[in-house]
């Protein structure tokens, strides 16, 4: 099969940044994190190999990643977090996915689950030690161990995590990391007081994994980096670490053609050659996930360097104005990948639009093939 556009996806490279991931945490366990379609990447190839790398948990948000997971034969602990009341629970439960739990209200619907599907859930309790998004607050938390503590008495639950996650472990030195970390300590001594004997305790994302030894405990949940992007690319401790970026986005030219100058390029002509001019046209847009806003802006590798996007990303394609150099309809373009080329990274281009190279690895469409090696 001959593929135009692909994500080509290096699974052996998610496979070592995950064994790098776990020698230079040692102690702790590791929970890849493959919401989202594995960051893009695929979740059940980016699953598979990194569990091959070594990680003993997988992490995910909603319960049909979970169950995707199971249904692909995926064997690990899975770990879900983040659902609405009226889901899926009783599946999750039949299926030996651990739920996270945030709230009394969360304990019960997840408990009657369990009752009804007449089997144990692995609850991990969630503590909202300052990102204020999910997890029970200081105030709420005694109650939320109390109502898990009595379904485990019960024989419905068993409490084996507790958990928490970080606002700002990517901006080393702020003064939120600390609190948070001092706020974890806190709640987790509450509930083990209590009664509560977790398996893990478990806060770091990537940035902590990699720079905050003391945020490690007993299970560490990286997610960008295993996929070898850098959680914090002014400092670079996944390039410092080896991590190499999995992901390559490539396409083949539609077309090249010469235009003369003056001529405006693509709707609203937003760009206009300078001079008689050669065009490529790269069949790829917005539909599959290549940001709107990167008109004029991006940079993609083709006939041996780097070029910028001319004029406005259209739904299914943008140009490329080459000048005078040779190129031809079915050469190769890169729009992003390791950088071993010289070709921009996703990085790079989280830098040219002003995000994070997670929205650019994540928003790749489906339309967009993956191929694996
Ligand atoms: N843990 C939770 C609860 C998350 O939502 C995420 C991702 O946002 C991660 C871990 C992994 O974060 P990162 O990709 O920054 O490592």
């Amino acid at each position: 099969m001959s593929v135009t556009t692909a994500a080509r996806v290096d699974l052996v490279a998610i496979r070592r940044n995950v064994e790098l991931l776990r020698e230079s945490a040692p102690g702790a366990e590791l929970m890849a994190v493959v919401k989202a379609d594995g960051y893009g990447h695929g979740i059940i190839p980016a699953a598979r190999a990194a569990v091959a790398g070594g990680a003993s948990w997988l992490g995910v948000a909603t319960l049909d990643e979970a169950l995707t997971l199971r249904r692909a034969g995926l064997d690990v602990r899975v770990m879900c977090w983040l659902y609405a009341p009226g889901e899926r629970f009783d599946d999750a439960v039949a299926e030996d996915v651990d739920l996270s739990a945030t709230s009394v209200g969360q304990v019960e619907e997840i408990t009657r689950a369990a009752a009804r599907v007449g089997r144990q859930v692995r609850l991990h309790l969630k503590t909202d030690t300052g990102l204020a998004r999910s997890g029970a607050t200081p105030a709420d938390w005694p109650a939320l161990v109390d109502a898990a503590l009595r379904a485990q008495a019960e024989g419905l639950a068993t409490v084996v995590g507790l958990w928490s996650h970080m606002a700002c472990a990517d901006e080393p030195g702020h003064p939120s990391i600390a609190a948070q970390l001092r706020e974890f300590d806190e709640a987790v001594e509450l509930a083990e007081k209590a009664g509560a004997r977790p398996e893990v305790r478990h806060i770091a994302n990537s940035a902590a994994t990699l720079t905050l030894p003391e945020a490690r405990y007993d299970l560490v949940r990286p997610g960008i980096a295993v996929y070898g992007l850098d959680p914090i690319p002014s400092l670079g401790p996944a390039r410092r670490l080896g991590l190499r970026p999995a992901m390559t986005l490539t396409g083949r030219l539609a077309l090249a053609k010469r235009v003369g100058a003056g001529q405006g390029v693509s709707y609203g002509h937003r760009y206009t050659t300078s001079a008689e001019t050669t065009l490529g046209l790269v069949p790829l847009g917005y539909a599959d996930g290549i940001p709107r806003h990167g008109t004029n802006l991006l940079e993609v590798w083709a006939a041996g360097r780097r070029r910028r996007v001319a004029g406005t990303v259209c739904m299914d394609q943008f140009v490329i104005d080459v000048g005078d150099d040779e190129i031809r309809a079915g050469d190769e373009v890169i729009l992003f990948g390791p950088g071993d080329r010289g070709e921009p990274t996703a990085q790079d281009w989280a830098e040219m639009l002003g995000t994070i190279s997670y929205e650019i690895v994540t928003r790749i469409g489906a339309r967009v093939p993956r191929t694996y090696a």
